[in-house]
């Protein structure tokens, strides 16, 4: 028995990192890592969420913290901040009141262009 395949996928985080963030489940941590990393910064995971199968877990067991090193923290809570606060630019088609997410420039439900 061996949590190193389920661990395989995702970067884990160096013992002297600080947390920066805590996601609310290792894919959506995985993915905010991505985008620290994107952006040129360093980061990695470290949690409970990461070991075990996710079905037979509780739900708060899945929050997987986000570590950086110390010096890049302000700029990856920058990142994150925006992350968090971004609204679905969601807008609501005239003919048929369907709520569309703001990537779409057709209503989805009636071909509607975007108002
Ligand atoms: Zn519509």
């Amino acid at each position: 028995m061996s949590n190193q395949i389920s661990n395989q996928n995702f970067p884990i985080a160096r013992p002297e990192w600080i947390e920066a963030y805590a996601a609310s489940n290792p894919m959506e941590a995985n993915m905010l890592v991505g985008l620290l990393q994107s952006a040129g910064l360093e980061a990695g995971l470290r949690g409970p969420g990461m070991a075990g199968a996710l079905g037979e877990v509780p739900v708060d067991a899945l929050i997987t913290r986000i570590f950086v090193p110390a010096e890049q923290r302000a700029q990856a809570r920058d990142i994150l901040h925006h992350y968090e606060t971004a609204t679905p630019d969601e807008w609501q088609c005239s003919a048929c009141g369907e709520l569309n997410g703001g990537s779409f420039e057709l209503c989805w439900q009636c071909g509607t262009d975007r108002p």
